[in-house]
Formats: C-alpha cells, sequence, structure tokens
C-alpha cells in the first residue's frame, strides 16, 4: 500500500497556490501583500480571512481558524486531511491512489465497503437481480439512475461473506465493520442495497430494502461505526456538491428515496438526513455548502415536527432558509411520483420564507374569528418579527397583520418598538482569544519565531531546558527535529507534516494566528528564553510558600525561608547568560 512521504505533500503544496484554492471557495480582494475574504470557518459579515500569496497560509483575525491549503480544503470540505493533499494532488498532475494515509497506515475500512459496494452492484444485473429490477422500474427507478446512485443487490445467505473471504478479509474484520454477524453470515439478505458515502464520496455503510415482500417499509442499516455515523454524514452530499452552482439552494429532505426521486426528474441539488434530526455537525456541513437552504420534510406530522427541530438548529446561522410542506402526508419520493415534477418543482420554486412559515405555525389551533384567538396570535406574530432582522420584512408583516385583522398599524407599530427596545441585542458571537499568563505568552512568541528564523531554533534548542506546557513541548521538539532533518522551516509545510496530530496542530494554528510583528531582535529572544526557564523557579516558590505556611517547626521554617530566598536570587540575578 503506498506511503505518502512529506516530500510528495510539499511538492503538491509547492506546485499549488492557496490564492488560487481559496478563491474558488471564497472572493478574495488584494490588500497590500495579502488577500482578504469573509472567513468561511465562523459567521463573519466583513472580510476576517487574509490569505498570505507569501506564507502559503491563511488565517483568519476573528475566529483564529489558519492553516495551509490542505487544511483550508480539509477543514472547508470537511474532507480528511489526506483526502485534500489527494484532491489538491490531482490538479497538479500527482496521483495519490488507494486508501492511504500519512503515516502510511492502511486503512481496510473503505477498501472492504468499496469492495462489497460493487458486489452488489455487480448482482443487481445479473439473472438473480431481474426482481430487484423490475421492483425498481416499476417505481420508476431506471437503469441510469441505479448506476448514478450505485444501487445493488444483496442475494444469499452468505455470497458477500464468501467473496470478501477470498479477498483475504478475516471473520473478525468483517464483523468488526458491520457486514457479517457472528455467525459468519452476510448482515443483508435479499435487499436491493443503497450505498451510503461519507462526505468524501466513500462508501462507509449501506441501506437496504425488502422488495420481494408485500412489507414495503422495511429498511435496515449498517450499524454505527467510527466511519459511519448518521450525525455526521448527509445522504448525497458528495453528488448534490457537484451539483451545486454558485447560487443554488441546497434542498434538505428526510429519506434517501426522496433524494433518488428528484434525481429522476433532474432535480440533483438534494441531500437527506440517515433518519435522525438534524445535528450541529450537519449544521456546520450545511453552512460550509451554502448559502440558502429549502427544508422539504415529508408532509406528514412528524415531517412538521422536524422541520420545526430544523429551523430551531438552523436559525442562529447566516442560512437563508425556506420551507415547503407538501399536503396530504405526502413525502417527496410519493409526491413526485403521484403529482409529477413540474407540481413538485413548483413548490420548490414556491417555497415559503421563514418569517411566513412562522407566522403560519403560530396560527395553528387557533379560531380566527374568535377575538381572543385573534388578539392571542397577533401578540405572538409580533415576538416572533422582533427577532427578524431585515426591517422590510418586518414593516410587510406589520402592515399584513393590520390589513388582515384590521387593526390599526400604528397600534402594531408601538407594541413592536416596546418589545424591540426590551430585547437585549445579540452580539455577533466570536470565539474569545485565550489568555495566557506571561509564561504562556512567552513560550508561544517562542514558537512563533522559530517558525520564522533558524537562529531561534537554535538559541532555544542550546537554551531552553523545557517548556511547562506539553504542546508546546511537542511542539518545539517537532521544529527541532524537522528542522534538522529538512535544514530549513516553513510554516506551510511544517503543518502539513504534524497534520495528523489534532492537539499540536491546533496549537500551532493559535500560535500561527498570534498578532505579532514578523520582525524581532534577539534581545526579545533572550527575554522570552528568560521567562520560560524562570517557570519551574517561580513554580517552585510557590510550593516552598505553600509549605512553610503549615510547617510549625521555626527551624524547619527557617530553612524553607533561605531556599526560597537562594532561589529568589537565582530568579534575579542568574539564568541570564
Ligand atoms: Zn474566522
Amino acid at each position: 500500500m503506498a506511503y505518502i512521504s512529506n516530500e510528495v505533500i510539499n511538492e503538491i503544496r509547492n506546485k499549488t497556490d492557496i490564492v488560487d484554492v481559496v478563491s474558488r471557495y471564497v472572493s478574495l480582494t488584494k490588500r497590500g501583500k495579502n488577500y482578504i475574504g469573509v472567513c468561511p470557518f465562523h459567521d463573519d459579515h466583513s472580510p476576517s480571512m487574509s490569505v498570505s500569496p507569501e506564507k502559503q497560509i491563511f488565517t483568519c483575525f476573528s475566529c483564529g481558524a489558519t492553516g495551509n491549503v490542505f487544511t483550508f480544503v480539509s477543514d472547508f470540505e470537511k474532507i480528511p486531511f489526506i483526502d485534500a493533499v489527494r484532491l489538491l494532488g490531482e490538479k497538479v498532475g500527482i496521483n495519490i491512489s488507494g486508501n492511504v494515509s500519512i503515516n502510511g497506515v492502511k486503512d481496510d475500512y473503505y477498501d472492504i465497503y468499496d469492495l462489497a459496494s460493487k458486489f452488489y452492484q455487480n448482482s443487481i444485473f445479473t439473472s438473480l437481480g431481474k426482481n430487484a429490477i423490475n421492483y425498481l422500474n416499476d417505481r420508476k427507478i431506471d437503469k441510469e439512475t441505479i448506476k448514478k446512485f450505485g444501487i445493488g443487490l444483496s442475494i444469499q445467505k452468505i455470497s458477500l461473506t464468501e467473496y470478501l473471504k477470498s479477498k483475504n478479509y478475516t471473520s473478525l474484520k468483517l464483523n468488526e465493520v458491520g457486514l457479517t454477524n457472528e455467525n459468519d453470515n452476510d448482515i443483508f439478505i435479499n435487499r436491493i442495497m443503497f450505498p451510503i458515502s461519507d462526505l468524501s464520496g466513500r462508501v462507509v455503510a449501506f441501506s437496504g430494502r425488502i422488495y420481494n415482500t408485500k412489507d414495503n417499509s422495511k429498511y435496515i442499516n449498517t450499524k454505527e461505526t467510527d466511519k459511519f455515523k448518521k450525525g455526521k454524514i448527509l445522504y448525497n452530499y458528495h453528488i448534490a456538491k457537484e451539483y451545486l452552482k454558485k447560487n443554488d439552494s441546497i434542498i434538505l429532505m428526510e429519506g434517501q428515496m426522496d433524494v433518488i426521486r428528484a434525481s429522476t426528474v433532474g432535480i440533483n441539488n438534494c441531500i437527506a438526513t440517515m433518519g435522525t434530526a438534524l445535528t450541529k455537525e450537519h449544521k456546520n456541513i450545511l453552512k460550509n455548502m451554502t448559502r440558502d437552504i429549502i427544508l422539504c420534510f415529508d408532509g406528514d406530522a412528524a415531517g412538521e415536527k422536524a422541520t420545526n427541530a430544523a429551523i430551531e438548529l438552523l436559525e442562529d446561522s447566516s442560512l437563508n432558509i425556506r420551507v415547503v410542506r407538501l399536503p396530504n402526508n405526502m413525502d417527496p419520493d410519493e409526491y413526485i411520483l403521484k403529482e409529477g415534477a413540474n407540481s413538485f418543482k413548483e413548490h420548490i420554486k414556491n417555497a415559503i420564507s421563514l418569517v411566513d412559515y412562522k407566522m403560519e405555525v403560530l396560527k395553528k389551533n387557533k379560531n380566527l374569528t374568535d377575538i381572543k384567538d385573534i388578539s392571542s396570535y397577533i401578540n405572538s406574530a409580533i415576538k416572533e418579527l422582533v427577532f427578524v432582522n431585515d426591517d422590510i420584512t418586518v414593516e410587510l408583516n406589520l402592515k399584513k397583520l393590520s390589513d388582515n385583522f384590521n387593526v390599526d398599524y400604528t397600534t402594531l407599530k408601538n407594541k413592536y418598538d416596546n418589545l424591540k427596545n426590551n430585547k437585549k441585542e445579540v452580539k455577533e458571537v466570536i470565539k474569545p482569544k485565550k489568555v495566557y499568563d506571561k509564561y504562556g505568552k512567552a513560550e508561544r512568541s517562542l514558537i512563533y519565531y522559530m517558525l520564522k528564523s533558524n537562529s531561534v531554533i537554535n538559541m532555544v534548542e542550546r537554551k531552553v531546558g523545557y517548556f511547562p506546557d506539553k504542546n508546546i513541548r511537542e511542539l518545539s521538539n517537532e521544529i527541532i527535529y524537522y528542522f534538522h532533518k529538512y535544514g530549513i522551516i516553513n510554516v506551510a509545510d511544517f503543518i502539513s507534516y504534524i497534520a495528523d496530530r489534532e492537539e499540536i496542530l491546533n496549537t500551532l494554528k493559535e500560535i500561527v494566528a498570534m498578532d505579532k510583528s514578523d520582525d524581532f531582535q534577539i534581545e526579545e529572544i533572550e527575554d522570552y528564553i528568560f521567562v520560560v526557564n524562570e517557570y519551574h523557579k517561580e513554580a517552585k516558590i510557590v510550593k516552598l510558600k505553600d509549605e512553610l505556611k503549615k510547617e510549625k517547626d521555626p527551624m524547619k521554617q527557617a530553612k524553607i525561608s533561605l531556599e526560597i530566598m537562594e532561589l529568589r536570587k537565582g530568579v534575579k540575578n542568574g539564568t541570564r547568560n
């Protein structure tokens, strides 16, 4: 199995320009030496992200997001680092095939699912798959769609197990990845198989549907594994993303059949949750995917509940939300089959705004000919409008209320103004920058300048005994090691080098994003080293003082005091050489 060396990763990075790549995702404007743009990693309203063509890194001044071209793509696309390397490698003609990781450890999971998926797809087009194909054709799923979504068929008890064993995978492994049970039998038997892919498009699970019995609601899914977590996966994400043009909305549905059905009538910007409520992870994926989202859940009561829950979760994001509610309890799949593609497209085109949807929801269970109910409705409607940021939308809605219920506009406006003034101004939440004591500041400053200057690396190597913070310590060791190995330090490449070590990578990002001048004086570096070396003495003094407080014996007290004094002297005069 291939092993990607850092040299190859660096070569791809050298052939790639970060400004080019980032501007595919975010529009950038040149400012001085750098480019600036709206940061995609927080709810940014003014351009806070800076991209440096010289250093080949990006930094956000608000949220601190930092990295090289690979971590940008990896964070934006929500794909593993190595897949970002692969993706950018392809663009410059360096192909990384197979499943590899940076440290060269092969992950069988994807290979097994790839083989299983091909096996199932192959089976559906054999004579054994006739009934399944007929069943799908009856439901207006044609051959092209079957191929597009990789739909396959599971057959007898142990066919897949035998096949995978012939490829040298053990029972234990197959059981672990969720394809066989403890009796060594296939999990999926006589089912139409829908592969489920992760965000990178790799098959990580299956959904198997019964087709040859009357009971047509029966789906079973692969058990959750570390590669398949329903809360982190959106069905069809990788395909929808390809189809999504700049101003397209994404349509979020409940089931995979809805997505497949929509695709048969040429609507390809659909994704679906895997039978779970929308999660925070989903929210982040969606935010990176689009600005506009249309919620098109099932038309029944459960679908309404899911719609409201999704709104609650997504509301504070920058997403523009619209809603489609299909009539007669139908889901999108049923609706398109029964009412046709055009009628469905009309629903999508006329998706109602979030405010309008909420105004409708508030009317539920109210008798709007009854004065008490009208009053209660108007009050809750105004309360809802207080949270709407767009003045025009507010005014239009107040007018509508005034017209519909024959209430004086000024009365409604006054009520709105009162509530609005009482509402606390919700400020944009920006992750507060961590505050460090003088030791934390000094050690971080040293790492900052080690990444810029060989002489600082040398000084740290010679003079710093021990960094107080564990991550800083490891980072320093890695920088020194890297420097000795390559004879040069380059931040953008160093980020790749430690990309698989999340904890120290995060510390590094934080340091690279520090607001510090690129120039430094040797005296400044000496000072940082002095402070860092002081740390252990200070720590010792604190400990001794504590002992002194508890000590009753005057002789011992004197001894501790003397020790403290000696240490203090050392802190003042010594160490700095
Ligand atoms: Zn940011």
